[in-house]
């Protein structure tokens, strides 16, 4: 299989947590030195792209801050920004809020008066009750749009155990609120017609590779490119049953991806 673009999940597909996974340098190393692009893009906004630049740099595998890193986050200002929105209510770490603050006002508190464009859910692990509370009550008196940076349930770490992430945090608000929010991240296929577009690479020449099949995968379903899932993260074959689509390809883990793209 020839490809010229992989996007590549990062949480449960290259490490677990702290840990790389075996042969993930291996694989980086092969498609340097073939001239395939490859891009990190993960749906968890609770840290910024510095984070994973300097972790995947950390693990020894060669990449550029600039050209090789994506999250949702990046998908989701882009769509408020082409909305042209100007206030938010934002329920996320202060990392992405600290993005925002440049190109819209971030409003901090439910007073009943002002007038909000848009509430911005992100995956955050500062969670305070009182900023759920606000944005279910602007959801409930205001016209206001209501947008996701990602819809996953939960996040791997070590050891196989999971913390909770953004799709919980809106169902939780969707429940209270009968709003259910748009998500930017995968499974949104906007995203690699954007990356395709970047890299100046025709879809059918990308690739997307991740451990989770109802984000990683149904992207690649929904974008009309290939995928491989890999079985060294959150999804088991056993899962795949509960759903009815498929990858393009299973693997145990990245180590026997360079075999597949020879
Ligand atoms: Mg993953």
């Amino acid at each position: 299989m020839k490809k010229k673009l992989i996007i590549f999940d990062m949480d449960g597909t290259i490490y677990l947590g702290a840990n790389l996974l075996d042969g993930a340098k291996e694989c980086f190393d092969y498609l340097w030195d073939n001239n395939i692009e490859y891009v990190f893009f993960t749906n968890n906004s609770s840290h910024d792209l510095d984070f994973y630049y300097n972790k995947i740099k950390n693990f020894g595998i060669k990449c550029d801050r600039v050209k090789n890193f994506y999250s949702s986050t990046e998908v989701a200002i882009a769509h408020l920004k082409k909305c042209g929105y100007k206030k938010l209510f934002v329920v996320a770490n202060k990392s992405l809020k600290d993005k925002l603050v440049n190109d819209f006002e971030l409003i901090t508190k439910y007073d009943g008066n002002t007038k909000i464009d848009c509430v911005l859910a992100g995956f955050s692990t500062e969670l305070v009750y009182q900023e759920l509370r606000d944005a279910c009550l602007y959801l409930q008196t205001q016209d206001c749009d209501f947008i996701a940076t990602n819809g996953d349930f939960r996040c791997p770490i070590e050891d196989g155990l999971y913390i909770p992430d953004c799709g919980g945090m809106i169902e939780w608000m969707r429940l209270c609120t009968n709003k259910k929010a748009t998500v930017m991240g995968k499974p949104n296929p906007e995203i690699i017609e954007y990356l395709a577009d970047q890299f100046n690479v025709p879809m059918e020449d990308v690739l997307v590779v991740g451990d989770r099949i109802y984000t990683d995968i149904l992207v690649g379903v929904n974008a009309k490119v290939d995928s491989v899932m890999v079985l060294s993260g959150e999804t088991t074959m056993e899962d795949l049953k509960n759903y009815d689509y498929r990858p393009t390809y299973i693997l145990d883990s990245i180590k026997s991806l360079k075999d597949l793209l020879k």
